[in-house]
């Protein structure tokens, strides 16, 4: 820390990303990207003309997506916003929609950038407990004093809520705003966006990172009532109105035009989660039940810990979460199947007790 940090910060405690590693004979499975490459539509823009066009700034509204996505959804325009990755449209929640009185709820298991950004925009946050099954209770979300965020599904359990569940949370809290995070919702789960329409207090954040294989290329994006809208649009007006790239904007334009390829990568990693789920429950685990790209499990013969490292040390990387209540388990995306047979052959291995 240098003498120049502002007092404020001195107890930030940044979030942890998962290991990002420099070499390419590793099976990455821990940070929930998609195994399989961008649509080829999103490839095929990226051409040496546009970026020579890289020299003009891109257009701050992000146009040509936000058009895309609309179309997607059946959405106006004017329901939707983009930022550069769904992270930065969280911290521009975290900016807008709270103060001393009005907390920030989630649930205490969740995305590990609530807590952080809660503290970066000095917000009294709120962690509610999951329940003994790791599941979030919804009575918990009733008639609360404030903005509510709910991962949904959840992470890094994957369990799902279904829409009339967040609809009584929505019903319960007329006053607040209830966003929820839909990073994983399309690997099996059910949207919220259907519900826009009938609540002005939801707003919805989906990501390009994890169902459309664009992690690198920064893209999320938010969807609800117009007001909501303009007040994000508010803060990315006084922050970064360029916060969208040229080259983002066409590559994510393109893939959400490409519905069938999306269909196709999503209906094939949630096959090869089904599949690596029963093989997982044969060999002992306990697994809780996934609608995400990612598997949440753990053995009683192997703390959550160890079962991390000696994978790791057979070049599988995966993710353990160092925290209560959850230590006994690892998170394991879903990669490719013969990703998911290599790891369930060590795996066998390392429970024969091999080291
Ligand atoms: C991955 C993830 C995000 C962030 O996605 P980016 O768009 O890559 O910033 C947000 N929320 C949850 C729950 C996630 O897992």
């Amino acid at each position: 820390m240098s003498r120049f940090l502002s007092p404020r910060y001195e107890k930030l405690s940044p979030y942890t990303p998962g290991e990002q590693p420099k070499t390419e004979n590793l099976i990455k499975l821990n940070t929930n990207e998609c195994p399989y490459p961008p649509s080829p539509g999103a490839m095929e823009v990226l051409t040496t003309k546009e970026i020579s066009s890289l020299r003009l700034y891109p257009d701050p509204s992000a146009t040509k997506l936000v058009e895309a996505i609309a179309d997607y959804y059946g959405l106006e325009q004017n329901q939707i916003m983009v930022g550069n990755g769904s992270d930065e449209i969280l911290a521009f929640c975290f900016m807008a929609f709270q103060n001393d009185e009005r907390k920030i709820y989630y649930p205490d298991i969740s995305y590990g950038f609530y807590p952080v950004y809660s503290s970066v925009f000095f917000a009294k946050g709120k962690a509610i407990p999951l329940d003994e099954n790791l599941k979030i209770n919804i009575d918990d979300y009733k008639n609360l004093a404030g903005t509510i965020i709910i991962a949904n599904p959840n992470a890094p359990t994957g369990i799902a809520l279904d829409p009339e569940e967040i609809e009584q949370i929505l019903r319960s809290n007329k006053e607040n705003l209830v966003i929820i995070d839909e990073a994983y919702i399309d690997f099996g789960g059910k949207s919220c966006v259907p519900l826009i329409s009938a609540y002005d207090n939801l707003l919805i954040i989906q990501t390009f990172s994890k169902s459309r294989a664009l992690a690198g290329a920064r893209i999320g994006f938010a969807m609800g009532n117009t007001e909501i809208i303009q007040d994000l649009n508010r803060i990315k007006f006084s922050f970064n109105p360029y916060n969208m790239n040229r080259l983002s904007i066409l590559a994510g334009a393109a893939a959400m035009r490409d519905v069938e390829y999306f269909e196709k990568c999503t209906g094939e990693i949630q096959k090869t989660r089904e599949h690596f789920v029963r093989a997982l429950k044969k060999l002992g685990f306990d697994v809780l039940p996934s609608s995400a790209n990612f598997i949440f499990a753990r053995n009683d013969k192997i703390s959550g810990e160890a079962y991390y490292a000696l994978l790791r040390k057979k070049n599988i990387l995966v993710r353990h979460f160092n925290k209560k209540p959850i230590e006994d388990y690892v998170r394991i995306t879903i990669g490719l199947p013969s990703d998911m047979e290599t790891l369930l052959a060590v795996t066998e291995k390392i429970l024969e007790g091999e080291k």
